[in-house]
């Protein structure tokens, strides 16, 4: 292993400029993903600068009715916050489900959509994986991969996003802010995730230093009926194997307005357009719910019983949500 430094930033502009200095420099937020890495040998900075005393720990209302949430904010936080629990239960429940209470008292909000994927294989520094060694080849594709993705993957990587947040704020058309080398930039949190393609090892469109320092979520006519739902192996202390956000919006029995995201099942927290497309205007019944979800799981390819449970999973998440 090799020596690494340290420096805690105070200023923001110091904590960029540190970073680019160097490719092999990193940030260092909770810790809660990036400490397991060093230890495994998967990342191996050269310095780390730590950013946790920078003002980005905030939750403010905005005036149009969504929330300004700081990258630095604990998980635990921001999932007590009253606006958050009363505007967007679909995020509380989210941060709820997505770690145990010690973890979400660490983990930082930013720390959480940036975290790495869980596939046993990018932990394992002795096996092929492009994601961690660009070239090397995927284990995953003829080894252990029941809990991988469907949707999304490419020949180079199946791995699965593993935030469930991210998931509930995909649903919710949120937006990253960064600050970096090239000044400050809004990016739509769809597009913030990158698909593996031939390129699996870049995940997020971001530079080398630009630092996330808020996550904003719009006002939603949809939000406040909101529901996430996860589905794994045990039921703590595990990540998804299919996970789904909805928010719904019901006039005279039918489906006003939807907007839908799985986690669990793709390479990155993904939009159920197919299945929003479906629903909009169909009486919101079981049968419509079970025809949405077979058409947004149409493309997915078949792996042990993930495409089954998909379906499943999303035909539960919006009879919960449409209940009463
Ligand atoms: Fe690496 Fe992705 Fe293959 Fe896992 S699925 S071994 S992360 S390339």
């Amino acid at each position: 292993m090799r020596p690494i430094s340290y420096a805690r930033a105070t200023d923001v502009t110091d904590a960029v400029t540190a970073v680019i200095a160097d490719p092999d420099n990193a940030y260092l937020a909770g810790g809660t993903t990036a400490i397991d890495l060093l230890r495994l040998g998967v990342v191996q900075p050269r310095h780390l600068v730590d950013i946790n005393a920078l003002p980005f720990d905030h939750i403010e209302d905005l005036p149009t009715g969504g929330l300004r949430i700081g990258a630095l904010a604990r998980m635990s936080d921001v999932a007590a916050a009253p606006a958050v629990v009363d505007r967007f239960p679909v995020i509380a429940q989210a941060l709820v489900l997505g770690a145990s209470p010690q973890l979400r008292n660490m983990a930082s909000m930013g720390g959480n959509l940036l975290q790495r994927v869980r596939c046993s294989y990018f932990r394992d520094v002795t096996s092929a994986c492009n994601k961690r060694a660009p070239g090397s080849g995927c284990a995953a594709l003829d080894g252990v991969n029941r809990g991988h993705a469907i949707l999304g993957t490419s020949e180079h990587c199946i791995a699965t996003h593993p935030s469930d947040l991210a998931v509930a704020l995909v649903a919710l058309d949120a937006v990253v802010h960064t600050v970096g080398p090239r000044g400050p930039r809004a990016i739509a949190i769809d597009d913030f995730f990158l698909l593996p393609g031939d390129t699996p090892h870049l995940e997020h469109p971001v530079d080398h230093g630009e630092l996330v320092v808020a996550i904003e979520v719009p006002a939603s006519p949809v939000a406040r009926r909101s529901h996430y739902l996860k589905v794994r192996d045990r039921e703590s202390y595990e990540f998804a194997l299919a996970s789904v956000a909805a928010a719904v919006r019901i006039d005279d029995g039918k489906i006003a307005a939807v907007q839908l995201a799985l986690g669990g099942v793709a390479s990155k927290p993904w939009r159920a357009r197919r299945a929003e497309q479906a629903l909009l205007g169909a009486p919101a019944d079981r049968a419509s719910f079970a025809r949405a979800a077979r058409e947004e799981l149409a493309p997915a390819v078949p792996r042990e019983l993930k495409v089954e449970l998909a379906q499943r999973a999303i035909v539960r998440a919006l009879e919960t949500v449409t209940a009463g």
